[in-house]
């Protein structure tokens, strides 16, 4: 292997290859975690009348304090029966149309009301507890821009605002392919030599979590003719991701084969740990990600560099990994050659506890972190309390 690319090289090399994809209209109830391709603006003003914050009564702030009759009802969901006289007070719901005429709400519990009056001991002002028309948000405002994914509070945001449905950036379509002879699916009896596929479903529910449509296919033995079936199937998607056969032994048929059908190699090899024999390259519009088949590599390479592709292919705003700032809950020693991804437990005090078990086919080890740290090549031991930079798995 010759140059090794830095991580951040490495990133750089991948995103700079993706083109964004187009757009499609989604209604608002399908349209969770995907990412905007186009603002979203508000539908109405929010509130879209004046209305009450709290039960109470409606009134003049200068009637105040006072004794008014009560002249009529405001419910939620029905306009005011008409508008506020001087001298005059409402019953209103939470939620109710503030009458013309009312500056104010007075709370039912700063009120007496007997026999159709109600009384006010203290003087309230001008605009207490009515929510303006528009005070949220103006009709015709963004209420979410593009490039953000949509999570629960800004779809709620949305409906709010009367959006019904948004322009979407498609979902990528992703093809994943394990190969291996040695795979058996998990449910069937191993032979000897074999060891369960779990590169696939791991796979599948990490880049399906991330907006892909993923796209299965049938694990491939380490022979010729399977490989180029399959890997001809998978070019045919926005993103193929294959695990396994990118090292230099004889079985590694994955790269040469890509070559054949025609993928351009922008690399193979990043200077980190684990995952250095990642291969990334491109056919057309097609990105092609050669993941090693040790599990954990597999795992942190897709992390740092097919999520962030699906991210920028879906035109989400700083696609790159989210590191965090974080203090390390032990010691840990880094390796002296090249960058490595550690997994680690965020412990409730908020420190990360580096976990044992470091190879790069522990994935069940690696199944109780819920962090990576980025601990950068270095000959000393890095101690306790340090602070570190890690991503949230
Ligand atoms: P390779 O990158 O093909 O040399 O594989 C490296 C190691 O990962 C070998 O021990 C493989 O058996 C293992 N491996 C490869 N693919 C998978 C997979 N899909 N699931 C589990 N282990 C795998
Ligand atoms: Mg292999």
């Amino acid at each position: 292997m010759s140059e090794l690319l830095s991580v951040h090289q490495a990133l750089e090399a991948v995103l700079t290859r993706v083109q964004p994809l187009s757009a499609e209209r989604v209604p608002l109830d399908q349209a969770s975690e995907r990412v905007l391709a186009e603002a979203a603006r508000a539908v109405v003003d929010l509130p879209p009348f004046p209305s009450s914050a709290m039960d109470g009564f409606a009134v003049r702030a200068a009637d105040t304090p006072g004794s008014l009759p009560v002249v009529e009802r405001v419910a939620a969901g029905r306009p005011a029966p008409r508008a506020l006289a001087a001298g005059e007070a409402m019953g209103i719901a939470t939620g109710g149309v503030v009458p013309e005429g009312a500056d104010a709400v007075v709370p039912i519990e700063r009120a007496t009301a007997t026999g159709g009056r109600v009384d006010i001991p203290e003087a309230t002002t001008a605009g207490a507890n009515v929510r303006p028309r528009g005070g949220d948000v103006a009709g015709g405002a963004v209420v979410v821009a593009a490039g953000v994914r949509l999570g629960a509070a800004q779809i709620g945001a949305l409906a709010a605002a009367g959006v019904g449905d948004v322009e979407c950036s498609r979902r990528p379509r992703v093809a994943v392919l394990t190969t291996g002879t040695e795979l058996r699916r998990p449910g069937e009896p191993l032979a000897p030599g074999e060891i369960y596929e779990s590169n696939g479903p791991m796979l599948a529910a990490l880049l399906g979590r991330a907006g892909a449509e993923v796209v299965p296919l049938e694990s491939v033995e380490d022979e010729d003719a399977a490989h180029r079936a399959a890997i001809e199937r998978g070019l045919e998607q926005d993103v193929l991701v294959t695990s396994g056969g990118v090292s230099v032994g004889p079985h590694d048929l994955v790269r040469r084969i890509e070559g054949e059908l025609g993928v351009e190699e922008v690399f193979w090899g990043v200077s980190v740990k684990p995952g250095k024999p990642l291969a990334f390259g491109v056919r057309g519009k097609t990105l092609v990600f050669g993941l090693p088949g040790n599990p954990v590599s597999s795992l942190v390479c897709s992390v740092l560099f097919v999520l962030p592709a699906l991210r920028a292919l879906q035109g989400e705003n700083d696609p790159a990994p989210g590191y965090r700032d974080g203090t390390l809950a032990g010691p840990v020693r880094p390796d002296s050659r090249r960058d490595e991804l550690v997994r680690a437990r965020l412990n409730s005090g908020g420190r990360l506890e580096p976990l044992s078990g470091r190879e790069s086919h522990m994935i069940v080890r690696a199944a109780e972190a819920n962090a990576l740290i980025y601990l950068p090549a270095g000959e000393d031991e890095i101690p306790s309390g340090a602070s570190v930079r890690y991503l949230a798995l």
